[in-house]
Order: structure tokens, then C-alpha cells, then sequence
């Protein structure tokens, strides 16, 4: 028994202060015969960047949704502490219901609208909260996507490709409003992006997703506002390019 105790006090001892949000050991999923991720070893602090690269296929919608709690089924381990919120690529707003109550959807709070509403006004959409969805654009869509993530408060934010179909002056303005708001409220996020120069931009760490595991990571320790024509950043840009398995000839 004694040792026991000892074993617990050792072990509380060389644990850190604050479990991470989320913790994945040896993670494997299949659809079917087809063995997508192999291997995931993972974790993020909370108040931690971190943009996962791959591929088109390699699994990174597959690891994302197994962090919602999205897919049942999946092997090794894997443990989320806290709150999750999603946002993806597509809005998915209820076209029937006005913007402010899309928000407050589903939202367990002692005043969900008023909380949407403060949310609403934190991603600069406070006039538009009794429009109807379909008049938003694309860039008020997607604020109001992380207005409803936000709204929640999540340790932990899943962010999958969420700026891929914004033009380029729209997703300026997002990343903007993205480091703003992570900076102000620190969850853990997860970014899946396909952009190099987005990861760059905003995360801590970079993984890029490969057969199935994280076959690289890079560390951006970049102070922020970043720069895309800083020379570490380019820098790093070419080191993430080569690991992604792209020339990158021409676009540094
Ligand atoms: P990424 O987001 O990196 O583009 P995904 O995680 O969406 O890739 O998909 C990885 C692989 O798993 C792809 O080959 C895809 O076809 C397959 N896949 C994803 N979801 C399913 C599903 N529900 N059923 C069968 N295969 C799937
Ligand atoms: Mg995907």
C-alpha cells in the first residue's frame, strides 16, 4: 500500500501542470480495408497552434473528426479534456433560422442569445445577426461559423480547411481575426489546412501527415504579427514545401 502512494506522488510529481487537451497515442482508423491512419502519436497544449499539412487523402479529416468525437470507431488511445468546437470548410448554417440563433443552436447556457450575440459582435458580424443565412457572403459565413465555435468556449477548436474557399483579401482578414481571437481566449487548435503560408502565418507547430502518421513536424517559433516576407519565414516555408514533397522553385 505504501508503495503505492509513493508511486502516485512520483507520478503527480512528473506530471505537467495542465493535462493537455488533448492526447493521442498509437491511433489507427480503417475504412473498410483501407487503413487510413496507422500511427498518430499527438499532443496539444492547451493555448497551442498547431496546423496539420497532408496531402489530398492522407487522413487529415479522418484525425480531426476522431478528435470531435465524429467516428466511433478507431484503435489506440484517445483523450480529450474539455470542451471541443468545429468548424469546417463549408459554413453549415441552418438556412432557416436566422444568424443569431444559428449561434445559439443547441447552446447549453443560462442566456444563449445573449452570449450569441456577444460572439457575433467579437467576429464583427453584430448588424448581420438577424440576417438569414443565405445573404450572407462566403467571408461573413465563415465568421459567423467561428462566432457559433467560439460561443462555446472549447479548450480545444477543430478547424478543418475553414479559409480554403475565401479569396485572398477575405482570408487576410480571417487570419487577422483568427490570431486575435487565440490570443485572446488560448483553447488548443487544430488547423487542417492545405496552405502552407496559412500555417505559417498562425501556428506554433506544423505537422505534416504522411502514410498514415506524422511523418514531420516543424516548429515556427516566428513572433507574431508574422510575415510572409520575412526570411525565416520563407525560410521555413521551403523547409515545409520539401516535406510536403513539393518543389518549392519559383513560389519562395
Ligand atoms: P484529407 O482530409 O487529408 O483529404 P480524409 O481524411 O478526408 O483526407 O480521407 C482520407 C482517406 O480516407 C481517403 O482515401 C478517403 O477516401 C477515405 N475516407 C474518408 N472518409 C471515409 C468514409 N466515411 N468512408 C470510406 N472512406 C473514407
Ligand atoms: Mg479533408
Amino acid at each position: 500500500m505504501a508503495t503505492r502512494i509513493l508511486e502516485l506522488t512520483e507520478e503527480a510529481a512528473a506530471a505537467p501542470a495542465h493535462p493537455p487537451v488533448a492526447r493521442i497515442h498509437g491511433l489507427g482508423k480503417a475504412f473498410g480495408e483501407r487503413q487510413v491512419l496507422t500511427g498518430i502519436d499527438l499532443e496539444i497544449q492547451r493555448g497551442e497552434f498547431v496546423a496539420l499539412l497532408g496531402r489530398s487523402g492522407s487522413g487529415k479529416s479522418t484525425l480531426l473528426r476522431a478528435l470531435a468525437g465524429l467516428d466511433g470507431e478507431h484503435t489506440g488511445e484517445l483523450v480529450v479534456s474539455g470542451e471541443v468546437a468545429v468548424a469546417f470548410q463549408e459554413p453549415r448554417l441552418v438556412p432557416w433560422k436566422r444568424v443569431l440563433a444559428n449561434i445559439a443552436l443547441g447552446l447549453r447556457h443560462s442566456d444563449p442569445k445573449r452570449a450569441a450575440r456577444a460572439a457575433l459582435e467579437e467576429v464583427g458580424l453584430g448588424e448581420r445577426a438577424e440576417a438569414w443565412p443565405l445573404t450572407l457572403s462566403g467571408g461573413e459565413a465563415q465568421r459567423a461559423s467561428l462566432a457559433r465555435a467560439l460561443v462555446r468556449e472549447p479548450d480545444l477548436l477543430l478547424l478543418d480547411e475553414p479559409f480554403s474557399a475565401l479569396d485572398a483579401l477575405t482570408r487576410i482578414t480571417i487570419h487577422n481575426l483568427v490570431r486575435q481571437l487565440w490570443t485572446r481566449y488560448r483553447p488548443g487548435v487544430l488547423l487542417v489546412t492545405h496552405d502552407v503560408d496559412e500555417a505559417l502565418l498562425l501556428a506554433d507547430r506544423a505537422l505534416v501527415l504522411g502514410d498514415g502518421r506524422i511523418a514531420h513536424e516543424i516548429r515556427i517559433d516566428l513572433p507574431r504579427p508574422r510575415h510572409r516576407d520575412h526570411p525565416e519565414f520563407l525560410a521555413l516555408r521551403r523547409a515545409l514545401l520539401t516535406e510536403l514533397g513539393v518543389s518549392p522553385e519559383g513560389t519562395a
